[in-house]
């Protein structure tokens, strides 16, 4: 029998484990597997897996050898198997004919910052979910619990990520972005030239979130009206009891309510500035509330859905984001990342042009 590919088959298992929530960690033996195995000549893992040696292989445990030595031997691993079996249902309807329709995601972070994976994994990942594009969007240096880049280090992202783009497959692309920071006042927590050279960049609020309604109000409102801002990442912060397909339930307990502000004040900001609200598909975040979504979308809002991915298997999130969409009607054509990279940069790049 024809061996199958052992490296694809750890990254496949890995995958499939991130998008069923499940904690780093638990997903990063498979990870580091495939990538140890992808040092290693075939015909030296080969003998080793005749030999029963490949454990001895340091970062290969039990666990990953067995799978090594099934795909090896042209069989599906047990292993995935099993996780293959256990799937999530299909979309229906006006969701999965959303999901169809997007071509990329705006919201999702490396290891540059407090993703869980490098840049160039996450970015196979998405070309193999057949997105066209993926915005990197680190965070911002004020959040330094998530490992916020400053200024230098987002300068020296702009440069690898350059070089990264050269040598991705055709027809793929990486966009440069930043989850940046929206500070107490609504100013954006990095350098306006940074910001200016960005290709996307999503504005979230991650401090303060009890700030009384008409102070979250105006500043909200000021980082909208900021030339530099697209999007507004993850609008009223709240946390909720993860409940998605595959979830262990280990985030359970993590919850927080919704921040306050004056809605129709801030679909005001987001329509005459040219905005667009996430619909973050995150299974523990879910925002905007439905309830929130549906006034966004009578007002005639542009939405982003986006993953907040931070491992690569959580790319695959769209679409619990793209149900919620259909459920409060959002229009497909209003969905930025919908529209061809070519329109989507347009669109980025027109906010910039209003400040002259
Ligand atoms: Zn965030
Ligand atoms: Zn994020």
């Amino acid at each position: 029998m024809a061996s199958r590919d052992p490296i694809a088959d750890l990254r496949r298992i890995a995958f499939m484990l991130e998008r069923a929530n499940e904690a780093t960690y638990r997903v990063r033996a498979f990870r580091s597997a495939a990538a140890k195995i992808a040092e290693l000549d075939e015909e030296e893992l080969v003998a080793r897996a005749g030999e029963g040696t490949l454990g001895e292989i340091s970062g290969i445990g039990a666990v990953t050898a067995r799978c090594i030595a099934e795909s090896l031997a042209g069989e599906e691993p047990v292993y995935l198997r099993r996780l293959e079996s256990t799937e999530g249902v299909d979309l229906q309807g006006a969701a999965r004919k959303l999901r169809e329709a997007l071509r990329g995601d705006c919201h999702c972070h490396s290891d540059w910052s407090d993703g869980g994976s490098p840049i160039e994994e996450m970015a196979l990942a998405a070309a193999d979910l057949g997105h066209e594009y993926l915005v990197l969007t680190d965070h911002s240096p004020r959040l330094t619990v998530a490992n916020g880049l400053p200024a230098a280090r987002l300068r020296k992202q702009l440069d690898y990520v350059a070089r990264l783009n050269d040598q991705l497959p055709d027809g793929f692309r990486i966009l440069t972005g930043i989850e940046v920071d929206i500070l107490d006042d609504g100013s954006l927590d990095q350098e306006d030239a940074l910001l200016e050279r960005l290709d996307v960049v999503v504005g979230s609020v991650h401090s303060k979130l009890r700030d009384e309604s008409p102070r979250m109000t105006k500043r909200m409102v000021n980082a909208i009206a900021n030339p530099h801002l697209d999007i507004l990442g993850h609008m009223t912060g709240r946390k909720v009891a993860a409940s998605g397909a595959g979830d262990r339930g280990h985030r359970a307990g993590r919850t927080r309510p919704p921040s306050t502000f004056d809605l129709d004040k801030v679909i005001a900001a987001v329509l005459e500035h040219g905005k667009a609200i996430e619909i973050n598909s995150r299974p523990d975040r879910l925002d905007p509330p439905k309830r929130m979504l549906t006034v966004a979308v009578e007002a005639g809002c542009l939405f982003s859905v986006d993953t907040d991915a931070h491992a690569p298997g959580q790319l695959d999130w769209l679409g619990f984001g793209c149900e919620r969409a259909a459920l409060c009607n959002v229009p497909v054509e209003n969905v930025v990342n919908t529209w061809s990279m070519e329109r989507l940069l347009e669109w980025t790049a027109g906010h910039g042009a209003q400040k002259a």
